[in-house]
């Protein structure tokens, strides 16, 4: 099937409540500052350098980025996750400190589909594996924030499945138990967590994997941006 029959026949702009991912989905960051604050704390835990080679970013959480950079490295688990609530707190500290040197992109046709959904009367959802006080700053400083009615951060939460299930819980509570609601992420792990939860996937392929990446992953609709969406009249 080719991508306007595909688009055609799942009727992308119906549903009740959509939740976005951000990284590579909303927004580029082309500066490394959430980068270095994980390098920040994990350095600072370990006490001797320590960077996310070798880790998974991209679809994980950032909770589960700290646990797979500690496993890497040989840091014990009885070491670093009493300290996680102090861990986050310096992340977050750092990039409040140094949310000037963001350089962040909304990426196409997104703050347009944003704001025709919003109009249409749908419930906008964040869900993401950014902390909340990361997260936060992230949307502020791409100036989309505010287009959102619900946000799932993954604080306290190590999978990404579970923190698309407490999207659902808000989204539900928000539009009613029977909304039908659809996920957009731009990774596999966005794909099968939002399968994991019974919901259909939009997949859209502006982070770093690829259309056929995320085609074999079977979402039920596959885009190689969010321009190739037609905004109904
Ligand atoms: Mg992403």
């Amino acid at each position: 099937m080719n991508q306007p029959e595909q688009a055609s026949v799942f009727q992308w702009a119906t549903f009740d409540v959509y939740l976005f991912d951000v990284d590579g989905t909303l927004i580029n960051c082309a500066d490394a500052v959430h980068y270095f604050a994980f390098c920040d704390a994990l350095t600072a835990i370990a006490g001797r350098p320590v960077n996310l080679d070798g880790v998974t970013a991209h679809g994980n959480t950032d909770t589960g980025i700290l646990r797979d950079a500690f496993v890497r490295v040989g840091v014990p688990e009885s070491v670093w996750r009493p300290r996680l609530p102090e861990i986050c707190a310096r992340m977050a500290a750092f990039v409040r400190e140094r949310r000037h040197e963001f350089c962040i992109h909304t990426l196409p046709m997104v703050r347009d589909t944003l704001q025709h959904l919003r109009a249409r009367g749908a419930i906008l959802g964040v869900a993401t594996g950014n902390l909340e006080s990361i997260g936060t700053h992230k949307l502020a400083a791409a100036g989309i924030l505010d287009l959102f009615h619900l946000f799932a951060w993954s604080d306290g939460l190590e999978q990404r499945v579970d923190v698309f299930a407490r999207a659902v819980t808000s989204a539900r509570s928000l539009a009613g138990q029977d909304a039908n609601i659809a996920v957009i992420g731009d990774t596999p792990a966005d794909v099968r967590a939002a399968h994991a939860n019974s919901l259909p996937a939009i997949a859209v392929a502006t982070g770093i994997y690829t259309y056929e990446q995320l085609q074999d992953e079977s979402p039920e609709l596959c885009l190689h941006s969010f321009e190739e969406l037609t905004i109904p009249v």
